[in-house]
């Protein structure tokens, strides 16, 4: 999988893209991703990339012109399945999105900033808008990190154990079972006896209960989906 991603502060993903699953994908070559500087694209003098809002009002709006030339440079040499925006106002990233977006070949995550972009490039190039939730960040990058990382771990070879992203919480409308590792006691805190029995059957059948409880008490909507 491809993900470009347009932002005016690349450097704000050298943490997150460099470590851990991420870093693994990508050295696995099972994910590629570029970023591309918003601001090398801008024809104006000072290459700027933001201007005062017509109407007034507070805050400055990111042009429609330096991310308009990115992404149909980017259009010119691809496909793109989507072209994501993310924003507060867009539907809330949720694990279906996320391993729906995880089969894609080729996405754009465009970050805003400031007031947010200019609306033309909402109404005539994002193909979808994401949010993290219902508050306003500063800037698209650290919504933009998350969502890579949720696709990421989802791609088929990522992840080690291939079962570890299906056992996940939401994957099947469930949370995940509790977890447990040595020592089996500590500050006389027992580890259910059954982890320790043996009996795989039961195990299994042990977590499987623990998952519908933990989901009708903590998500009780996530049951009553059809
Ligand atoms: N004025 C806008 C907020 C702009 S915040 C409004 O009231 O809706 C600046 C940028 O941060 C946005 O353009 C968006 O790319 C990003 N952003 C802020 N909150 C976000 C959220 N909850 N999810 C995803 N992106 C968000």
């Amino acid at each position: 999988m491809r993900i470009d991603i347009l932002t005016i502060f690349p450097e704000m993903f050298e943490g997150p893209f460099n470590h851990s699953i991420i870093k693994r994908a990508q050295n696995k070559n099972l994910v590629e991703i570029y970023l591309h500087n918003i601001r090398d694209y801008s024809k104006s003098k000072h290459k700027n990339v933001d201007d005062y809002p017509y109407g007034g009002g507070s805050g400055m709006v990111m042009m429609i012109q330096p991310i308009a030339d990115c992404i149909d440079e980017l259009c010119k040499e691809r496909i793109y399945d989507e072209i994501i925006y993310t924003s507060p106002d867009g539907n809330q990233l949720n694990q279906k999105m996320a391993n729906h977006i995880s089969g894609f070949n080729n996405i754009i995550i465009l970050c805003g900033h400031y007031k947010g972009i200019d609306e033309r490039i909402r109404e005539h190039y994002i193909t979808k808008e994401i949010s993290i939730g219902d508050y306003v960040l500063s800037g698209g990058e650290l919504a933009a990190s998350i969502i890579v990382d949720s696709i990421t771990r989802l791609i088929p070879g990522v992840l080690n154990d291939e079962t570890s992203a299906l056992s996940d919480s939401f994957q099947d409308d469930l949370i995940s079972p509790p977890v447990y590792t040595r020592p089996a006691q500590f500050k006389g805190w027992n580890v259910p006896s059954i982890l320790l029995s043996g009996n795989e059957k039961e195990i299994i059948k042990w977590q499987y209960e623990k998952a519908i409880e933990r989901t009708e008490k903590r998500r009780p909507n996530l049951l009553n989906r059809d």
